[in-house]
């Protein structure tokens, strides 16, 4: 079992509401069990600004499942959620990214752990400190000596 942590963003249609789905979406996984959440922050966008604003949480996982692997099963979600990959950046009805997976450090053309922008991201940090302040340490510090 591995614990991975992540970030959950959205910021059309009803934010929170999407929020909890994914959530739910993503304890109904059989090799996923959702073991924290942090509350739903309200912030504004980030990198492309003129765009609502976002809730963001952040959740704990474990799972049977290689990094790649989980990646796809939350890209199913939001896939399945109705998300549309228009523009980076921009407005979405659900995002989940992996912050990070174990202490793992990665970089492959799919996949980059920890998220190579978690650690300059107060939207992942924030949410993530309450409920993983070592990974939010740990993301900070890999984080820097990735970029
Ligand atoms: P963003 O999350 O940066 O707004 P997207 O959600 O559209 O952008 O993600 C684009 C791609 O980022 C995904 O298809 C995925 O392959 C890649 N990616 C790389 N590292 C990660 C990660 N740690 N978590 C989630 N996606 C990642
Ligand atoms: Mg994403």
């Amino acid at each position: 079992m591995a614990t991975a942590w992540l970030s959950l963003g959205a910021n059309i249609g009803d934010p929170r509401a999407q929020l909890a789905q994914a959530v739910q979406a993503i304890a109904d996984h059989p090799a996923i069990t959702v073991t924290a959440q942090s509350s739903v922050l309200t912030t504004a966008p980030w990198g492309k600004t003129d765009q609502p604003d976002f809730a963001n949480m952040a959740i704990t996982v474990e799972t049977s499942l290689e990094p790649i692997d989980l990646l796809d099963v939350l890209l199913g979600i939001e896939l399945a959620m109705g998300r549309v990959r228009k523009e980076v950046w921009g407005p979405r009805l659900i995002d989940i990214d992996i912050i990070a997976y174990d202490r793992l450090v990665l970089k492959s053309p799919r996949l980059t752990l920890p998220h190579p922008h978690a650690h300059e991201r107060d939207f992942v940090t924030v949410p993530l400190a309450e409920i993983a302040p070592d990974t939010v340490a740990w993301v900070m510090a890999t984080g820097q000596n990735l970029a």
